[in-house]
């Protein structure tokens, strides 16, 4: 059974009148890969500056391995690598000697420094790049850099965020192999995106954020039995009748969430009882409507998130 490495208990940090992070707990176990997830400006970069020790909370403790690191921030910083999105690559300054200067930071020297250089270039398969200007990198080169820079002193926490932002296809594949690799390893990660499909191929858990707090947090396999509690379809009016099908479902008991999408057709969750109303249920909605096309239709994960954020939405106003 493993245990939580990190703990988070009702943490606050505020910016003004903007409460970036509004009150959020939860729980990381050790060698887990955690997505955290949620739309630009939801508060995830500011929650992961916290757990890194970069920013302090306004209030709520921050956990490691039983330890207040808001009290303790020297010996968290240690044991938690944090990969920035950004990168600010100095100029003249080659792959080796970038990693080297990070090394001597973190207090190696001699031996023990160069072992430690060496293995992470050849973990990021940096070797060939070693004598390569930082400043001259692509993109992908550029990130297994930055993560390469994360992993001096071995820690056993990673936080990074939006690690695979820009990346292509064959980048974004390396890198999740890299993410696979460490966990065999043993190490923990917490990893940040917007796009959910990325995250899900491996990713334990998630965690999404919205407006500073945390709507959904559970397995990958908890989401998809979640994206099940409705059965969706896909209708395609007739473009003069669109306003009028979207009217008879929001209207009617039998649908909710009924949302007109950018290609002319609207999403709508049967929301019957029993799936035995179902049928009765289709046949009134094509009678009474000029439907070009129905299909029922499974969620994917980001459609699944913005269905929770329609319904916190739906629960607010009825609140
Ligand atoms: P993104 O995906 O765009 O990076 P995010 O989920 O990481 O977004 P944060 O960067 O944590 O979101 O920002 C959360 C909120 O806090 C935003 O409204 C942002 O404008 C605000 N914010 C963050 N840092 C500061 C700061 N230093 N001063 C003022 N407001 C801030």
């Amino acid at each position: 059974m493993s245990q939580a490495i990190l703990a988070v208990k009702n943490l606050v940090r505020h910016f003004g009148s903007v409460r970036a992070v509004d009150d959020i707990s939860f729980s990381l176990q050790a060698g887990q890969v955690v997505g955290f997830i949620g739309a630009n400006g939801a508060g995830k970069t500011t929650t992961m500056r916290l757990l890194t020790t970069l920013d302090v909370p306004d209030s709520g403790e921050i956990l490691y391995n039983g330890q207040d690191i808001v009290a303790h921030p020297r010996e968290a910083k240690g044991r938690i690598g944090w990969m920035p999105d950004g990168f600010d690559p100095p100029d003249h300054t080659t792959v080796h000697d970038y990693l080297d200067f990070f090394a001597r930071a973190h207090g190696l020297c001699g031996s023990p420094r160069v072992t430690e250089v060496e293995r992470i270039l050849q973990f990021c398969g940096l070797q060939e790049l070693r004598v390569r200007y930082v400043n001259k990198l692509s993109k992908g080169q550029t990130q297994r850099l930055s993560l390469a820079r994360t992993l001096i002193g071995n820690p056993d926490l990673l936080v990074m965020d939006e690690p695979a932002a820009g990346l292509d296809p064959a980048a974004r594949l390396e890198f999740k192999q890299l993410v696979r690799t460490l966990q065999q390893q043993g190490k923990t990660i917490f990893i940040s995106s917007h796009i959910l499909s990325e995250l899900a191929e491996m990713c334990d858990s998630l965690i999404f954020m919205h407006q500073g707090r945390i709507i959904y947090s559970g397995s990958c396999q908890e989401l998809s039995q979640l994206q099940n509690r409705g059965i969706v379809y896909l209708l395609r009016p007739t473009p003069a009748t669109l306003q009028h099908t979207l009217a008879h479902l929001q209207q009617n008991p039998d649908w909710q969430h009924a949302t007109p999408l950018p290609d002319g057709t609207i999403q709508a969750t049967f929301t019957g009882a029993t799936e035995a109303e179902l049928p009765a249920a289709l046949r009134r909605l094509c009678q009474e409507n000029d439907l070009l096309e129905l299909v029922r239709h499974q969620l994917n994960l980001e459609e699944s998130f913005v269905t929770l954020l329609l319904e916190q939405h739906e629960q607010q106003i009825s609140l």
